[in-house]
């Protein structure tokens, strides 16, 4: 037999036929065996109304699994007309309070209160997440440095294209919840990149307000290209992003931030039914808008050493105060290094961990943003 079903005679080359018409459509081999179609599949069809949970199955390989996929949990909240919110946390796998506000939102809501549709990925990275670690221990990858994505590359590019090319283009609004996951610890704000479409940034200066928090952060991208954030505003979503805490022990008060800030943005931009809650309805005072957008606002070790905070986050900083020193385990009679604000400001992070690694950020200076670039 051939592979064409028939008997062939000998000295005869039997035509080779296709089983199956559908695979030589040429629709099919435009999009199956383009370069550029993702390999991820979904078991939602996030154009049906009504709840469904389901899961981006993720092709990749391991020794016992050769036929192996990564399964990415994914539900939809299909409403009505209204805008489409992909509200996602995990990106980096040891950041929690965007998971846990994912979860218990996912579980609260009931479809009559989604006015528009709700994209919820709790765990951008499940590996990440179950391994408390920034990058995927599956292949090393950041996934914030893996945008716009490759599909034919390791799974956490695959991600990033499926996201860059499938789920951006359905959404209005972009929503990613971080903290400074081990490494760094925030004081919670939400932040946000200063766009330069206009439009676009007064919108999301409207959704980085709905969450409510002391400090509102511009923030300029000082380590790598490749952030889920850029990709997503190129494309010119409204995006909406936090660091929400960090370390390992979440206080309650930062869950309880990060879950009532996220239905609030939700609500005020028309994806959730609800009463919008400004700060001065809750007796607060007004968001401060601070931004650290020069390289040096960012301070770095100088050396390895044991780092000693010496400025609680969210207090005043002078010009050439110090905001912590290093100290040096193997040579204690040497007098500790001090690592200085290098302009006034408000320390707005600090670093996680005691011992430092020569040139990892131990914090970050903010300054008083002028009003007029946020209108
Ligand atoms: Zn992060």
């Amino acid at each position: 037999m051939t592979n064409d079903g028939s008997h062939a005679k000998m000295g005869q080359i039997s035509p080779v036929r296709p089983t199956d018409p559908i695979e030589f459509h040429p629709d099919f081999l435009l999009k199956e065996l383009s370069v550029e179609k993702s390999p991820v599949r979904a078991s939602v069809d996030f154009d049906r109304p009504g709840i469904q949970h389901g899961n981006l199955y993720v092709p990749y390989s391991y020794n016992l699994g050769g036929w192996a996929n990564m399964m990415l949990p994914v539900t939809v909240l299909n409403g009505g007309k209204g805008p489409t919110a992909l509200v996602m946390g995990g990106n980096h796998g040891d950041e929690y309070p965007g998971p846990v506000a994912i979860l218990n939102l996912m579980r609260q809501l009931k479809l009559e209160e989604v006015l528009g549709r709700l994209i919820l990925i709790p765990a951008l990275s499940p590996p990440a997440v179950k391994a408390s670690t920034r990058l995927s221990p599956l292949d090393g990858k950041n996934m914030n440095r893996s945008f716009p994505g490759n599909p034919q590359g390791t799974v956490t590019e695959m991600i990033a294209h499926y996201l860059t090319t499938v789920l951006f283009p359905m959404a209005d609004i972009v929503v990613d919840n971080h903290t400074g996951g081990r490494s760094v610890d925030f004081y919670p704000c939400a932040h946000m990149h200063l766009v330069a479409d206009l439009n676009q940034r007064k919108k999301m200066v409207g959704g980085t307000l709905a969450w409510n928090t002391d400090f509102a952060f511009l923030y300029a991208d000082i380590a790598g290209t490749g952030l889920l954030p850029v990709e997503a505003e190129r494309q010119g979503k409204i995006v909406i992003t936090t660091e929400m805490g960090g370390g390992e022990c979440i206080p309650a008060r930062v869950h309880r931030m990060c879950q009532s800030g996220l239905r609030n943005v939700l609500v005020h931009l028309g994806v959730l039914q609800g009463e919008f809650q400004t700060r001065a309805d809750l007796g607060l005072a007004p968001t401060r808008w601070v931004q650290s957008l020069d390289w040096q606002d960012y301070r770095f070790a100088p050396e390895s050493g044991l780092y000693e905070a010496l400025v609680d986050l969210g207090s005043d900083v002078a010009a050439d105060q110090p905001v912590g020193q290093l100290h040096f385990i193997e040579c204690p009679q040497r007098p500790p290094v001090k690592v200085v604000a290098p302009t006034a400001g408000v320390l707005l992070a600090t670093r996680g961990p005691s011992m430092v690694a020569q040139g990892d950020c131990v914090a970050c200076i903010a300054h008083d943003v002028d009003p007029k670039i946020l209108a």
